[in-house]
């Protein structure tokens, strides 16, 4: 065979998982290289919260928690039910806090351990915090020209288009909770007196969330001179015999043969925006317009998978979130927490709630999807609130009404995706939904604001649910009355932050064939794996966290690294 080029491994895609496994194979020696499809690194990595969910790390206890390695195992086994592997769960469960360590010893990589809550704390094992990891902000100077083509954060994560903020920061802002003016204050002086970015342009020298995640990584890839092509994506693997021998990359218009002789990893993301596999696997109806996720994830690493040969797994399942497509907004807006506020309530078009508006983001996503039928529509469904709720929170892409009223927004979303109404009954009417069914519903939910009970579906009743509460509303900090003029609507589609399904793998990363044979010198993480969380999301950063833990183990076991 002939190559155009060799290296021990080849890294495909630069989300958090791909740079992890680079560092940890060139921290055994490797000669590695990182080939990224689009001109920006990162992958939705970058974009996102940049959380990552380890159980029992190093950083928990002095953080205020405590943990231990049966609790994690109990906690993930119960969670994800039926479909956890449970040597992949060991393996997740060594190596993360390795990994972590690994990564702070090692490179500029550091994270401070969160007081989030688990997403099912009631469950054996869970815990009401310290198990998400948050990386620590940092500025862009230091990546130079490379801060340029890092990809942009999400909107939903930047404040009025402008400001970066960390998680704490941004649950000050979403449950105005006492302080949150000052911290805003902090925000923007920050922003205004950094000149020099100033002097460049718009976007944020302060690096927080999925952008200190990935820019850290940068950083580190930068200081050991690890190469990253970037428009270069993979356009086949190279197979000889029963082993994966590297593969073809297109640069600059041509096809190179790339050798990589301890293994190639694939870190290319998931299929959710390739429509023709979401018509195939994802159930109906489904769209890459509600995919909040980056749009180079087309499958690709799952595709040439497959068509090698490999066994795929939970191909129907996403990670699921409620979104809004917003018009001028290049991706729709994710709504990751303001369900939790009190005022709201989420119905179908017979007005009717059919489930906890507070879930965890995947179960409220996934409840849209899985109550659409031809007798009561929920694609979109509708989240109702009324004047005190609009003055008072933010909820998706509207600040709060007292500083952002609605004659400030602008038309796409004043005209495009906000509906409003003196009456309930003409709201649901502009809606297309049941009067009668949403004026009881309301009413309902106005008894329950008044006992801080559901009974119909039991919002408020977990910690996770009050987490993002407000705190200051009583008597439960989630159910609030629907009750001042005028009402509002906003339509709410199952969209999703990337796809659960794709390539089996085992305990190291290795894909596995139909009949659970090893594909040598073939390793899959992130979404271009199937989840080992199944059809789960334990807690805050359960897709990063896997990403990077099977990386690391991925990297570690093609260098053979044996510490
Ligand atoms: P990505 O990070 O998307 O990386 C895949 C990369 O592969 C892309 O850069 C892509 O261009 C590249 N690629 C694709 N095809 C090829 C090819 N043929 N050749 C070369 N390169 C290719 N998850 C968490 O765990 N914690 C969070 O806090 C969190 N917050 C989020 C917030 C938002 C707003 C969003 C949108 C998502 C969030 N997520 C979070 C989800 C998480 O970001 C993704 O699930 C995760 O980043 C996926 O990682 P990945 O490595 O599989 O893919």
């Amino acid at each position: 065979m002939s190559f155009d080029h060799t290296v021990d491994v080849l890294v495909v895609g630069s989300g958090g998982g791909a740079l992890t496994s680079a560092i940890a194979a060139q921290a055994n020696n490797a000669d590695v290289l990182v080939v990224e499809k689009s001109d920006q690194y990162g992958g939705t990595s970058a974009m996102s919260g940049g959380s990552i969910w380890i159980p029992n790390s190093h950083l928990s206890g002095p953080a205020g928690g405590e943990d231990s390695r049966e609790a994690a195992l109990e906690y993930i086994l119960t969670s994800v039910g039926e479909k956890a592997d449970r040597k992949r769960v060991e393996a997740y469960v060594d190596f993360g806090p390795r990994m972590l360590k690994f990564l702070e010893e090692n490179t500029h990589v550091i994270f401070e351990c969160q007081p989030y809550s688990d997403y099912y704390p009631e469950l054996p094992g869970g815990k009401r915090g310290y198990r998400t990891h948050e990386p620590y902000p940092m500025h862009a100077r230091v990546l130079g020209k490379d801060f340029e083509t890092m990809r942009m954060p999400h909107h939903a994560i930047v404040v009025m288009d402008r400001y970066s903020m960390n998680n704490v920061e941004g649950k000050y802002l979403l449950t105005q909770a006492p302080g949150w003016q000052k911290v805003m204050a902090k925000l923007m002086a920050r922003y205004w007196f950094d000149i020099p970015m100033r002097l460049r342009g718009k976007r944020d020298g302060r690096l927080t969330m999925g952008n200190a995640l990935i820019g850290r990584l940068r950083w580190s890839l930068n200081d050991r001179k690890i190469p990253v092509w970037l428009s270069a994506p993979m356009r086949e693997l190279i197979i000889e015999g029963n082993r994966v021998r590297g593969a073809v990359v297109e640069k600059d218009g041509k096809l190179m043969r790339i050798e990589a002789r301890s293994g190639v990893i694939m870190g290319a993301g998931g299929f959710e925006h390739d429509q023709s596999m979401r018509d195939q696997y994802l159930p109906k109806p489904t769209s890459t317009d509600w995919s909040a996720s980056n749009t180079n994830n087309t499958g690709d690493g799952i595709k040439l998978g497959m068509a090698a040969g490999a066994a795929t797994d939970l191909m129907e399942h996403a990670w699921w979130i409620p979104v809004i497509p917003v018009p001028g907004i290049p991706r729709p807006w994710a709504i990751f927490a303001e369900r939790s506020l009190p005022g709201l309530v989420m119905v179908d078009s017979k007005g009717q709630r059919f489930t906890n508006e507070a879930a965890p983001y995947l179960e409220a996503g996934a409840a849209i999807g899985a109550h659409h039928s031809a007798e009561a529509s929920s694609v979109p469904a509708y989240c109702i609130f009324d004047n005190t709720f609009r003055r008072k929170y933010p909820f998706g892409p509207l600040g709060p009404g007292a500083v952002m009223p609605d004659s400030t927004l602008p038309p796409g979303i004043h005209k495009g995706i906000m509906h409003k109404a003196e009456t309930l009954a003409e709201l649901a009417k502009s809606i297309g939904v049941d009067p009668a069914g949403l004026e009881d519903t309301v009413r309902k939910n106005n008894d329950y604001a008044a006992s801080g009970k559901d009974p119909d579906f039991q919002r408020g009743d977990s910690y996770y649910d009050r987490y993002y509460g407000d705190s200051t509303h009583q008597p439960s900090p989630c159910i609030g009355p629907i009750e001042q003029a005028p009402y509002y609507a906003i339509a709410l589609y199952p969209g999703d932050i990337g796809t659960k399904g794709g390539l089996l793998t085992d305990e190291n990363a290795r894909v596995l064939d139909k009949n659970g044979n090893v594909m040598e010198g073939l390793y899959a993480i992130g979404n271009t794996a199937a989840s080992m969380m199944g059809t789960k999301y334990p807690g805050a950063g359960s897709t990063i966290g896997p990403s990077m833990v099977f990386g690391y183990i991925a990297a570690r076991h093609a260098t053979r690294a044996n510490d």
